[in-house]
């Protein structure tokens, strides 16, 4: 099973994540057929916002997207519900072929990747969107970079993709209480100089490798860690009848009329899971019966 696992350490204020995805990558495998590094990249984007997701404190979803003028045209990955995976990678082939490596850098070429946080309607809040600084390094470097510009919170991250499994390990330095001492904070800037240094030399075999608690212990053997109850994740697509009603609206009833007249059935094939909603002439005459009064 694909899970999620918070971690802290004792009587510090460092925090960490530990992700692994397996299952899901599997399944997203079943609609698309894309190359190793491809799918290392995909994983480590849904490793991305299934942490920041677990931190969210309302229900909805976070998006990662980039769009570039290089072989990745377009990707995104969604975690919904802190739970629920899906995501979509657009290659140009013909430009993909030179690239060796699971690097965002080498993938996106010129090009843009941001951070979407999507509250649910029901929350009345307005949804969030950040740009994520393209680190050379990669997407852990460029994240890195914006959880220090946009939340002032020093981070690490570490992602180890290898035989179709990602894993990511995060460290985090939350902000010190406000009545720490000089000398207490400086100690906690020692531990922090230290576990990241620590988390750094974690190769790519223990990381995809090793389960959660023999991973803090191989690593941070001298620094307890409290492990919380791991979150369970799995693919799964938030596409419906509905949504796929209201694309087909968007089109205005003239021009869905005209669709409709042209062919017998109207298909709306869903990008993430490949599902098809099929409507048939009488299908599309109840939908604009349903929604009359919405269109002009
Ligand atoms: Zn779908």
């Amino acid at each position: 099973m694909d899970l999620l696992q918070r971690f802290s350490f004792s009587g510090l204020p460092i925090r960490g994540q530990w992700i692994r995805l397996d299952q899901t990558l599997k399944s997203l495998a079943q609609y698309a057929d894309y190359p190793d590094d491809v799918k290392g990249l995909l994983g480590e984007m849904f490793a991305a916002v299934t942490m920041v997701a677990d931190n969210l404190k309302f229900s909805g979803a976070v998006s990662l997207q980039s769009k570039g003028d290089g072989a990745l045209t377009r990707s995104l990955a969604e975690c919904r519900d802190q739970h629920y995976l899906r995501g979509i990678a657009h290659v140009a082939t013909d430009k993909a072929a030179d690239i060796r490596s699971s690097n965002l850098a080498d993938w996106l070429g010129n090009g843009q990747l941001a951070l979407s946080l999507l509250p649910d309607k029901s929350t009345r809040m307005n949804p969030y969107q950040g740009l994520v600084e393209i680190d050379p390094a990669g997407l852990a470097a460029s994240l890195e970079g914006y959880f220090q510009n946009s939340e002032q919170l020093q981070t690490r991250l570490h992602f180890a993709s290898l035989d179709g499994t990602t894993t990511g390990l995060l460290l985090q330095r939350l902000p010190d209480a406000p009545e720490a001492s000089e000398v207490s904070i400086a100690a906690a800037d020692d531990d922090w100089l230290t576990l990241t240094t620590l988390a750094a030399s974690v190769t790519t075999e223990e990381l995809a490798t090793l389960a959660p608690k023999q991973m803090l212990l191989r690593l941070f053997h001298e620094y307890p860690c409290e492990l919380y109850s791991p979150r369970s994740l799995s693919f799964r697509c938030s596409c419906s009848a509905e949504k796929s009603d209201q694309t087909l609206l968007v089109l205005g009833r003239e021009d869905l009329m005209a669709l409709a007249s042209e062919q017998p059935e109207i298909h709306v094939d869903c990008e993430f899971c490949g599902h098809r909603y099929v409507y048939d002439q009488a299908a599309v005459a109840k939908l604009l019966n349903h929604s009359g009064s919405a269109l002009h």
